[in-house]
């Protein structure tokens, strides 16, 4: 049985960061990528607040440069999903469709996913007007209406945000009532760039090549109409990705893994970083600096387990 030192699972940024530093140390780290790997990133375009690249760089080729980054150090990469962990007992088993990896650490790079409406139309226009990131791609729609879906916190954080670039934005809540804290709730209603429609759900995003409008249905009368918009932006909440980890590590109500001390989890020798962990930041140089956490904490948790045995 061959056993890693580290195994890392999940190849956004913040395993991607968690490979470089391990590989660096010298620690060989087994990054199983996924099958759509790559993360977020790997959906969006145009990325200009990633530190570094003065004219921006596209998402994909971000997340390539960081693989090759990884590799160049001695990081190993599969692209295959994990179905199954057991971190009952060391070493930690990692169990894919067709092969079992063991691990003396493990990090958790899983992310979280952006949940979708569902609509076939939403499908065409991501990413030629319809997102689900407000500080990624509100730049794009400067001096343009915008619709913001959702009315949550996340909802009220994005509409607030872009009123920066906005001439109007229009956040559409499909209940009488916002689920935002009340303070949000006081700050959008306050703006003055802001108009909130309550009961009402997306039917349709329509356009050409790119949104132009979008068609909603009030729930209460049954009423459709179309809005003029040329962007809008999906906040009705994210999912991480810890199925396979329910039940062996602490989550919280979400599911999202609750860190003990920076970037350790409930199982000794089981480490996370990046959205998996984190509802509130959300960016990828913040997962990126959380993988580095990590990498040097499982460093460190390598040479004293070494050292008691
Ligand atoms: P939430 O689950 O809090 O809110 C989701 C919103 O989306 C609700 O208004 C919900 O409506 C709506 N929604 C869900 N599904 C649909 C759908 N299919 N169609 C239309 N609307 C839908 O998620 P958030 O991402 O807003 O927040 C997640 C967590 O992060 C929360 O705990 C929040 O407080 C926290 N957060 C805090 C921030 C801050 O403090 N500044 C910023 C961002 C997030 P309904 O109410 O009808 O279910």
């Amino acid at each position: 049985m061959d056993t890693h030192k580290t195994i890392i699972i999940g190849s956004g940024p913040a395993g991607l960061t968690a490979a470089l530093y391990t590989a660096r140390a010298d620690l060989k780290p087994l990054v199983i990528a996924g099958l759509t790997y790559g993360g977020q990133l790997m959906l969006t375009t145009e990325v200009e607040n990633f530190p570094g690249f003065q004219h921006g760089i596209q998402g994909p080729e971000l997340m390539q440069n960081m693989i090759a980054q990884a590799e160049r150090f001695g990081a190993k990469i599969v692209y295959e999903d994990v179905v199954n962990v057991d971190l009952g007992k060391k070493p930690f088993k990692v169990s894919t469709g067709g092969a079992e990896y063991f691990g003396e650490s493990i990090i958790i790079a899983t992310g979280a996913s952006s949940l979708w409406l569902g609509l076939p139309s939403e499908e065409k226009f991501r990413g030629k007007g319809v997102s689900s990131c407000a500080t990624c791609d509100g730049f794009f729609f400067k001096d343009k209406e915008i619709a913001v879906i959702g009315g949550g916190d996340a909802a009220m954080e994005e509409a607030l945000y872009l009123t920066k670039f906005a001439t109007k934005v229009t956040v559409l809540n499909r209940s009488e009532k916002l689920r935002a804290s009340k303070i949000m709730q006081e700050r959008v209603l306050a703006n003055p760039k802001i108009t909130v429609l309550y009961n009402k759900v997306v039917e349709e995003f329509l356009g050409q090549e790119k949104l132009a409008s979008v068609k909603i249905k009030d729930v209460v009368t049954g009423e459709t109409q179309e809005l003029a918009m040329e962007g809008a932006f999906v906040a009705i909440g994210h999912k991480p990705n810890t199925e396979i980890f329910k039940g062996q590590i602490e989550l919280d109500a979400k599911g999202y893994i609750v860190p003990q001390d920076q970037t350790r989890t409930s199982a000794a020798g089981v480490f996370v970083a990046g959205d998996v962990r984190d509802y509130r930041y959300r960016q990828a140089v913040t997962a990126a600096g959380m993988g580095c956490m990590a990498a040097l904490d499982v460093e460190k948790y390598l040479h004293m387990d070494e050292k008691s045995n």
